[in-house]
């Protein structure tokens, strides 16, 4: 079945599109950092956005290599009953398998890193366990302020890898209740960025994308992420910057949010076209908002110009 959708129509999800879709775990991180790659290719950023690449390809392979394991264990409930979260940031306990995960994506991405991060890459080594939650919890708790910018995004991205991971279990078909929502259905954490798709019952949806479970999510478009405010958004960008990549603002709540068209750019990527635009974020600071959702591979103030 499909249906015919005329141009320009902004349409509510209807019965044949999800209103979660779930990761493609296969391939989420390898595109990824096929993105990175091209993204990075004469850009200001061109080391960092090398070394994501790196990154992102360490995650799909820690992804790859649970294939067949189950940390899920006693199986909860994945009907997303009353719209709560099936595996939630807060409350879930976290198998010791993130930190397995860690290790390998350490492991992988160290010939890779630039001077700063071989060092963050130590001392996480030498954390114990009990270190490595605490610094978890307080990356899943949005709580910036007494992280170690150089090695929360690697700390991160294991944790990225394990909640795609979970998310890989729930029924995408019971998830969330379809209305506003401004965190993930899945997990529970505020979005990236958010994405208008092409491409049969999905064409010119808007969904968020979630900043730790690579699920998505559907928001009417011309809607705040944040506040549910259709009064007062703007769309901004940088001139000479890509049409891919917006500035969603809202005057109300004067928070904003990123928002990429597939129809301006097939090849955009929620959380890699969000890092290549940091241009963008510094523009809407000086422009008085403040960002309502984190990309978790990147702590606000760290050198990112540091390849020594
Ligand atoms: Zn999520
Ligand atoms: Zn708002």
């Amino acid at each position: 079945m499909s249906s015919i959708i005329q141009p320009g129509a902004i349409v509510p999800p209807s019965q044949e599109a999800p209103f979660v879709r779930l990761a493609d775990r296969k391939h989420v991180f390898r595109r990824r950092a096929e993105r990175l790659l091209d993204l990075a290719d004469g850009h200001p950023l061109e080391p960092f956005l090398m070394f994501l690449g790196a990154l992102a390809r360490a995650q799909q392979d820690a992804l790859d290599s649970l294939e067949h394991s189950n940390p899920v264990s006693p199986r909860p409930d994945t009907s997303g009953a009353g719209g709560a979260a099936v595996f939630p940031v807060q409350g879930w306990t976290r198998a010791p398998l993130w930190r397995d995960l860690l290790g390998s994506i350490l492991d992988s991405v160290e010939s890779a890193a630039p001077a700063a991060t071989r060092q963050a890459i130590d001392r996480l080594r030498s954390m114990d366990d009990g270190e490595l939650e605490d610094m978890a919890q307080r990356i899943l708790d949005g709580d910036n302020e007494a992280l170690d910018p150089a090695a929360a995004p690697l700390v991160a991205s294991a944790l990225q890898v394990y909640w795609t991971h979970l998310a890989g279990h729930a029924d995408p078909g019971h998830l969330g209740e379809k209305r506003f929502s401004k965190v993930c259905p899945v997990c529970g954490s505020a979005p990236v960025s958010s994405m208008v798709r092409v491409g049969g019952v999905e064409q010119k949806l808007r969904y968020l994308h979630c900043s730790l479970c690579e699920s998505d999510w559907h928001l009417e478009r011309l809607t705040c992420s944040n506040c549910e405010s259709t009064t007062s958004l703007q769309f901004m960008g940088i001139e000479g910057g890509s049409e891919a990549v917006k500035a969603e603002a809202c005057g109300e709540c004067r928070s904003y949010l990123k928002i990429l068209y597939m129809d301006r750019d097939l090849d955009v990527d929620p959380v890699a076209d969000d890092i290549a635009t940091l241009a963008l974020d510094l523009l809407m600071a000086e422009e008085g908002y403040e960002r309502s959702g984190p990309n978790l591979l990147f702590v606000p103030g760290e050198e990112v110009a540091d390849t020594n």
